[in-house]
């Protein structure tokens, strides 16, 4: 039984995806790429150690163990910098919509939201079982040859195989279990984006200007960090109570970049002819704070229901 936030999550995801998510198919296209660039190094020989057989590559060469291995933790460390430049410009759009670890978590909820169909549940778990196990593949990799699988002996095809399905078996549990509580909560490159990229100049932008907030609760309810979209950017009072002299602001750190609470907006406001959803993505210098800017209009409605016109 999933705790009841993240129930509700799933009951506005449905909402939105009757609707029709719009960046399904971006987020598709973001993470293919993120998995297909994680397979390619190893695979290819730009990079890789191999601890079965010592068939180590750098460049395409086969090389030493430690030529290997400095051509790993530089593969490493440059995946880690083109993400780590995203997120200055963007945040933590990484988390969002490239990381395979945060895309698992979706592929859980997908299973959820085929609830009343047996086949759907079915066909849901066998991709979220594909995706898991081709991201267990890649990793796994950069660290050994698949020539293990057809020329190792059985103790090395057992251990190979063995780490595979304890690794596919964390998947599970993280589709299931955990999900962005993990991201949120565990992950360490996570933690460590909080910490170094906390603001951004482009992310969400949540703005009365032109249409008011209905403050139906939609975008709340659906953000997988459990924050207030609306609140966004807010200046955090100091441990003295002072907002002076610090540049703490909320949620920055925290929020993913992922766009569900924009989705959520934009089908609340799909019925509400002439008016613009007030959440977007932009540049966050064009944030209001809630009730600034136009006369917000107290009006309630079921998130999960869609508009509330
Ligand atoms: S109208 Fe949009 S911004 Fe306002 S509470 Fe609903 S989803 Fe959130
Ligand atoms: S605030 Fe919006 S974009 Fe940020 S994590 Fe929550 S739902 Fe995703």
């Amino acid at each position: 039984m999933l705790p009841l936030s993240e129930q509700d999550r799933v009951r506005v995801l449905s909402a939105v995806a009757r609707r029709g998510a719009r960046y399904q198919i971006l987020r598709v296209v973001v993470i293919t790429l993120s998995l297909l660039i994680l397979l390619a190094v190893p695979l290819s020989g730009l990079t890789r150690v191999d601890l079965w057989s010592g068939d180590h590559r750098l460049l395409f060469e086969r090389v030493d163990l430690i030529a290997g291995l400095k051509g790993v933790v530089a593969g490493i460390g440059i995946c880690f910098g083109i993400t780590f430049i995203t997120n200055v410009v963007v945040g933590r759009f990484f988390c969002g919509w490239g990381c395979p670890v945060g895309y698992v978590s979706r592929l859980g909820e997908d299973v959820d939201l085929a609830k009343k169909s047996r086949l759907r549940r079915a066909l849901q778990h066998l991709a979220g079982a594909g995706f898991v196990g081709t991201f267990i593949a890649s990793m796994m990799l950069w660290w050994v040859s698949p020539a293990v699988l057809w020329e190792g002996s059985w103790t090395a095809r057992l251990v190979t195989v063995g780490i595979f399905a304890a690794l596919c078996f964390g998947g599970f549990a993280h589709a299931f279990v955990w999900r962005f509580g993990f991201c949120l909560r565990v992950c360490p490159i996570g933690l460590y984006y909080r910490y170094v990229t906390s603001s951004s100049p482009i992310g969400i932008v949540f703005s009365e200007k032109p249409s008011p907030c209905i403050e139906c609760g939609a975008c709340e309810t659906i953000c997988p960090v459990r924050i207030d979209p609306k609140r966004l950017g807010d200046e955090m009072p100091g441990l003295d109570g002072s907002t002076e002299a610090h540049a703490l602001r909320y949620g920055d750190a925290e929020c993913i970049r992922c766009g569900d609470c924009v989705e959520a907006c934009n089908m609340i406001y799909a019925k509400r002819d002439g008016e613009t959803p007030p959440l977007r993505f932009g540049f966050t210098a064009n944030r209001t704070t809630p009730g600034e800017g136009a006369d917000a209009q107290s009006e309630s409605s079921d998130p999960a229901s869609g508009a509330a016109k």
